[in-house]
């Protein structure tokens, strides 16, 4: 595989990671707030990183190049309303979406097809990361200051299903 190609998936999948281990502290830190759904929802989707650079992975390693992990940076948990961290989600997923167009251009000037076709995925993928953020973003913005809809809403964030096919796995 060509080495620009190699390099941009690595720092691909160091991504992918980052964003896991942001999602894992910001579950956290909704578990501080006593908010279990929202924990949940973000742990799921801790899982759901992991899964989108495992792909990354393999498809490095069915193509005979070499994976590169690099350091993670402590995550940032800057939120103090649930509104303000799913504000956070989906700057980051924005910033995600752009990460993966950049390498599908990348893909495209290099004639790299197979990673063309599996970044198809990522592309579909990214529009439902963001979408998701938006719908919860609504939700938090109809609820207000209202602690019963606050509580109804965390409960409705808890029933996400792990690995859902819906969400993408
Ligand atoms: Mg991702």
């Amino acid at each position: 595989m060509n080495e620009r190609i190699v390099a941009a998936v690595n720092s691909q999948i160091h991504a992918e990671f980052s964003s896991a281990y942001t999602y894992l502290a910001m579950s956290a830190k909704m578990e501080d707030m006593s908010l279990p759904g929202f924990a949940n929802w973000l742990r799921i989707q801790w899982q759901e990183e992991i899964v989108h650079a495992m792909k990354l992975y393999d498809f490095l390693l069915s193509r005979d190049a070499t994976v590169s992990l690099k350091g993670l940076d402590t995550p940032k948990t800057t939120f103090e309303t649930p509104l303000q961290a799913f504000e956070a989600v989906l700057k980051h997923e924005q910033k995600v979406t752009h990460l993966i167009h950049e390498l599908y251009a990348l893909a495209v000037e290099e004639r790299d097809y197979p990673l063309q076709s599996l970044l198809q995925w990522f592309i579909d993928e990214q529009v439902e990361e963001e979408e998701n953020a938006r719908a919860a973003i609504d939700s938090l913005r109809l609820v207000g200051e209202s602690g019963s809809g606050l509580f109804m809403l965390d409960r409705e964030m808890g029933a996400r299903p792990a690995g859902g096919s819906e969400e993408g796995g």
